[in-house]
């Protein structure tokens, strides 16, 4: 394992924890698979299946961010993390196979994920999903109810109005 990407993590995380440590293996397997560096713009895309501390790894080494849409959340709440490079077109998914089965403690458990050999410790395969869109911008509409902007894709039509997230009633409360 690569202290200082370990280091680098740590700092941005703001703890260690074998969460981080899993985030930190799939980024130096990615590193090592696709060759790939950090990504000064948005040509390395990162899907993250969880929100754990993991994905801190994938932001703090890989530049992948919400901000510049490189970085896509995708809900399935597995330990897998999918990278796609826009420049070759190269695609790879990360997902954790080790589990800690012998219940070993905290710091044990760390320890094995990040000296473990990456194939130990990972299965890799081509990602099920295409390359998400790249980043778009959306024309601002304002909200007929409460007078705020939001991007178009997000409004909603109520009674012949256009509304916001936080004025539609929704029958599913979700966002
Ligand atoms: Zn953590
Ligand atoms: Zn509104």
């Amino acid at each position: 394992m690569d202290k200082k990407l370990w280091d680098k993590a740590v700092t941005f995380h703001g703890h260690e924890c074998p969460g981080l440590a899993i985030g930190v293996r799939a980024c130096e397997a990615v590193i090592e698979k696709m060759g790939i560096g950090a990504s000064d713009d948005e040509e390395i895309v990162c899907v993250t299946e969880n929100d754990a501390c993991g994905v801190d790894a994938v932001q703090a080494l890989l530049s992948c961010t919400i901000g510049k849409g490189n970085l896509i959340y995708r809900g399935t709440g597995k330990q897998a993390f999918a990278f796609f490079n826009r420049k070759d077109g190269n695609k790879l998914r990360v997902y954790l196979k080790a589990q800690n089965i012998d219940e070993m403690e905290r710091k044990q458990w760390q320890e094995y994920l990040l000296n473990a050999p990456i194939d130990e410790i990972f299965s890799f395969s081509v990602p099920a999903f295409d390359l998400p869109e790249r980043a778009r911008r959306f024309q601002t509409v304002i909200c007929e109810l409460c007078g705020e902007g939001a991007s178009e894709p997000k409004m909603h039509l109520q009674e012949g109005k256009i509304v916001c997230s936080d004025c539609v009633n929704s029958y599913s409360r979700g966002w």
